[in-house]
Parts: structure tokens; sequence; C-alpha cells
């Protein structure tokens, strides 16, 4: 199934079977075709919000950084992939000061025509980039979160050095040698539907304290050690409003960079109707059919009454497609 959800377009090719050649890698890092994205601190670099993707050749003084750091310690580099035989890599310049970071922004700006050089928040950039940006940057952001993460031996507490690319960490001491890969944390989310013997379907939707008020969207929770999917739906829904589920079904998937989730969009047939919801987590929570659901505003709207979940959003697809099929049925 094809979709258009935020960060589910990646165009490159990871090319993990090139992480562990060093000397592929070193040939890419000096090559001037080699295209570099610059993160510091939760942030990308852009020249006048527009240019984020920096080659030796087209930007020599930006890419200056990297055989300056790159020398001194090697984990700041990272491997992402190829895109038409070209490497693109991440650098992390989260070390960097502010003094050294604005003195380097300042050259930028200087050799590039007086351009706007400055590091821009991820989620607040994501109106600037396309979707296969967006999956590039949200791929090297995970990937960088967890390299801050792991950069010391949860068995032993030494450092960590980088492997394969920035894709493999592992425990300097010689005893050890822990190695740890890079996480992803897998979330379940639902669409909780019910069928009555007569009548139209109804869908149950939510309004978290986490998002403004009277959007409703599905509902969602981590995955528990030991636990399959199926129920993770079931424990979730349950715990949240207080309804039995069976019937679940896998509807699509998207990656969540924030900071390094896999949201698992899923259908689940509820066997019973009476909400008590849990308050912590959640304002309110009702049953909706989708001609009652065809008439919310959307995010964002400044009007009073019930609005839909972004549209970019895997809640969203889940809500649109059990609407589109209510047509069918
Ligand atoms: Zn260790």
């Amino acid at each position: 199934m094809s979709n258009d959800l935020t960060f589910c377009k990646m165009p490159l090719d990871r090319a993990s079977h090139l992480r562990k050649n060093s000397a592929w890698l070193a040939g890419k890092v000096s090559s001037n075709d080699s295209c570099f994205y610059f993160y510091w601190q939760n942030k990308f670099l852009y020249l006048e919000q527009e240019i984020f993707a920096f080659s030796k050749n087209d930007y020599p003084n930006v890419s200056n950084v990297i055989s300056m750091k790159s020398t001194k310690n090697n984990h700041h580099l990272t491997f992402l992939g190829l895109h038409m035989n070209t490497a693109h890599f991440v650098f992390d310049l989260s070390n960097m000061s502010e003094v050294e970071l604005e003195q380097w922004l300042q050259s930028i700006g200087q050799n590039n025509e007086q351009r706007t050089a400055k590091f821009i928040d991820f989620r607040r950039s994501l109106s600037l980039l396309n979707a296969k940006q967006a999956s590039i940057l949200s791929y090297a952001k995970a990937l960088i979160h967890w390299q801050q993460s792991a950069m010391f031996c949860g068995c032993c507490g030494n450092e960590t050095q980088s492997l394969d690319g920035g894709h493999r960490r592992q425990c300097i001491n010689e005893k050890c040698q822990t190695e740890q890969f890079p996480r992803t944390d897998p979330v379940v989310i639902m669409l909780v539907e019910y069928r009555p013997e007569s009548g139209p379907a109804m869908c149950l939707l939510a309004e978290h304290h986490r998002t403004p008020e009277q959007v409703y969207s599905t509902l969602a929770g981590f995955v528990d050690p030991g636990e399959s999917l199926a129920e993770a739906v079931s424990r979730e829904v349950f715990e949240e409003v207080g309804i039995n589920v069976a019937e679940v079904s896998f509807v699509d998937s998207q990656p969540w960079p924030f900071p390094n989730s896999l949201m698992l969009g899923f259908v689940a047939r509820a066997t019973s109707t009476k909400i008590s919801i849990e308050e912590e987590e959640l304002r309110s929570a009702d049953w909706f059919t989708a001609e009652q659901i065809r008439e919310f505003q959307e995010w964002g709207d400044d009007v009073d009454g019930p609005k839909l979940p972004r549209k970019e959003s895997i809640a969203r697809l889940l809500i649109d497609s059990w609407c589109e099929n209510q047509h069918l049925s």
C-alpha cells in the first residue's frame, strides 16, 4: 500500500553492505561530489531556508569543517546511503560551542553571497522540505539521537567507538567489547471500530492532553517487552478507554523521529462500547460515524468544533481510510 505519510519516502539506497568498507567510506568522505548535512543540537544547517545539502564542489568552505572535525573524532560523521552513486553523510556538530558555531556560520554567509546560514529546528523545518527530503533528515536525526545516547557502554561504563559508518558502536574496554546497534521503539496506533447489528459502524476517537483541545485522534502506546503487537493493541485500548477488542488488523507504518519510534497502524474491532477513559492521558473519548467525521474541521482551523489530526500523520491515514471504507460497505 502506498501512502503520503511524512518520513515514508526515503530516496536513498542505504547501501548497508558498504558500511564496513572503511577505505570506500574514506574515499567518499573526501570526494567533492558527496553530499553532507550538518546537525547541531536538534537542528539542521540551512542557507536562506532552502539549501540544506552541501557538497565540497558547490560549498567548499561549508565542507571544510568535515576534515577539521573528522580527524579529531570520527564518530561525528555518519554514512546515510547512496543516491545515483552520490554518497550522503550527516555530520553532527553538537559538541561545537556556540561561539565556534557562530564564527563558522558567519564565514559561510560571507563566502556565499552574504546569504544567511543558520541552524533550524528539525520539526519546525518540516514545512521547508518535500517528503523525500524529510525522510532523509528524519533518518539522520534518529541515527544521531541513538549515537548520542550510546556514547558509553551500558555494561561497564567505558566509552564506545563508532564503527560501520556510524551504524554500530563498540565498547573500547578490551575485556568487554559490547556492541550497540541503532534502536527503534515500536508504538502501536489503532483505530477502534464497532459494527452494530443494525445502523452505521462507529469508530472511537479521543482528545489527548498532548494535542490542542477538540482535536480527535486514534489511541496509541508503546509496545511492552515480551508483548506481541496484537496484545499491545488490546492492552492499550483497554487501559485508555476500557474497551475490549478482537480482530486486530495491520494497516500501515510510519517512522517517527521524535525521538526514534516506529508507528505501527492497526484497525481493531471492539466487542464492547462502554467507554471509561484514562484521565491522565485523555480529555475525552467518544464514538463517531463516518458521516459525523466528514463534518470535522482540519487541524489548526480557528473555529469551534471537533478537528482531525494532521494530514501527514498515520492517525489521519487510519481515520481517512476507515471513512472511505464506510462508503463502500
Ligand atoms: Zn563495556
